[in-house]
C-alpha cells in the first residue's frame, strides 16, 4: 500500500513555486501576493487562513490578511472585495468560508474579479472548467491532481466514485476525472446523500474520493481490493482525552481500509496539504496572467 503523503506532494510544489518566485525576485520585479478575508474567528477556518498565509511565506510569495468579525455587514464585506478587485498589487483574493448566516456566499463569491479567484469557486471560473478551458481549479480538486501526478497515479480509463456533489469539492472533482486531462478521462460516478446501493457502487471503483463529511464513513466492506482511496473529509470530533479536546477525522476508516487499498491519503497530512499547493499554484498562475 502507497501512503499518499500530502507532506511530500506539497512540499515539492512549493519548491517549485520558490524556483519561480526567486526568479522573479532576481529580475526586480514584484512577488506574487494572495489577499485572504478572514470573518468570525472560528477555529478551524482560524487554523487554514494560518496555514495559508504560512505556506505565503515559505514560497516567497506576499500574503495581507484582513479580518472582519461576525457580525461584518455584507456591503461592507463586498466594498472591501472591491477594492481588491481594484487594487494592482493584488494577485488572487480568497475569502475564507464558512460565512456567518446573515451573509450570502454567492454573492461573495461572484464579487471576486474572476481574474483573482484562486479558489476556483466564481460561476466563470467553474464554467470554464466544464468546458476544459484554462481557468482556476478550485484548489481542493486542483490539489487532488497535483497529488494523483506526484505519485504517478493512472486514471485512465478508471472507474472513479467521487462521493458528495459540493460545488467546491465533489462536483468540480467529478467533472477533472471526466475530462480528457492527464489525471483525468475516468468513467465517473458521482454519489451524493440521496444515492441508493452506495456501497455496491464504490465496491466496483477502481478509485474513491470521499468528501461527505462524515467521519469514518468509508469502511473496508465498501472498498474493492487494490482501490485508490483519496479521503477529503476533514472533521473536528470531540476527544476529551485529545491535547486539543478533538481530533481530525477523515471520511474514510483509515486504518481497516488502507489494507485493501493500493494507494491511500491520510488525514490530516494528506489532501488538505495539497488544497493549499493548489491555492499557491493558482496565485502564480494570475500572478503571471495579469502581471507576468
Ligand atoms: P458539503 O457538506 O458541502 O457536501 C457534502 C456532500 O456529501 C453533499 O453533496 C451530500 O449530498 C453528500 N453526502 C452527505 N451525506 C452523504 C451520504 N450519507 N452518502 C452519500 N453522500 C452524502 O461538504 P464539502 O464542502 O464538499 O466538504 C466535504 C468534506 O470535505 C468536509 O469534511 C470538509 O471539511 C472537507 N473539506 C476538506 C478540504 C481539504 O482541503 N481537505 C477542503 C474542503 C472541504
Amino acid at each position: 500500500m502507497l501512503l499518499l503523503d500530502g507532506k511530500i506532494a506539497a512540499a515539492s510544489v512549493k519548491e517549485d513555486l520558490k524556483k519561480l518566485t526567486a526568479t522573479i525576485a532576481a529580475s526586480g520585479k514584484p512577488a506574487p501576493h494572495l489577499a485572504a478575508i478572514l470573518i468570525g474567528n472560528n477555529g478551524a477556518s482560524e487554523t487554514y487562513v494560518a496555514s495559508k498565509v504560512k505556506s505565503c511565506e515559505e514560497c516567497g510569495f506576499k500574503s495581507t490578511l484582513i479580518r472582519f468579525e461576525e457580525t461584518v455587514d455584507e456591503a461592507e464585506l463586498l466594498a472591501a472585495i472591491q477594492t481588491l478587485n481594484n487594487n494592482q498589487d493584488i494577485d488572487g483574493i480568497l475569502v475564507q468560508l464558512p460565512l456567518p448566516k446573515h451573509i450570502k456566499e454567492q454573492k461573495v463569491i461572484e464579487a471576486i474579479d474572476p481574474s483573482k479567484d484562486v479558489d476556483g469557486f466564481h460561476p466563470s471560473s467553474i464554467g470554464k472548467l466544464v468546458q476544459g478551458l484554462p481557468t482556476f481549479i478550485p484548489a481542493t480538486p486542483y490539489g487532488i491532481l497535483l497529488m494523483l501526478e506526484h505519485f504517478n497515479i493512472q486514471t485512465k480509463g478508471k472507474h472513479a466514485v467521487v462521493i458528495g456533489r459540493s460545488n467546491i469539492v465533489g462536483r468540480p472533482m467529478s467533472i477533472l476525472l471526466s475530462s480528457n486531462i492527464a489525471q483525468g478521462n475516468c468513467t465517473v460516478t458521482i454519489c451524493h446523500s440521496h444515492t441508493h446501493n452506495l456501497k455496491e457502487i464504490c465496491l466496483q471503483a477502481d478509485i474513491i474520493v470521499a468528501a461527505l463529511g462524515k467521519p469514518e464513513f468509508v469502511l473496508p466492506e465498501m472498498v474493492k481490493e487494490g482501490a485508490v482511496v483519496i479521503d477529503v473529509g476533514i472533521t473536528r470530533v470531540t476527544d476529551p482525552t485529545a491535547a486539543k479536546g478533538f481530533r481530525i477525522k477523515g471520511d474514510v476508516h483509515f486504518s481497516s481500509v488502507a489494507p485493501k487499498c493500493s494507494a491511500i491519503t491520510p488525514v490530516p497530512g494528506g489532501v488538505g496539504l495539497m488544497t493549499i499547493a493548489g491555492l499557491l499554484k493558482n496565485t502564480m498562475q494570475a500572478y503571471q496572467n495579469n502581471r507576468g
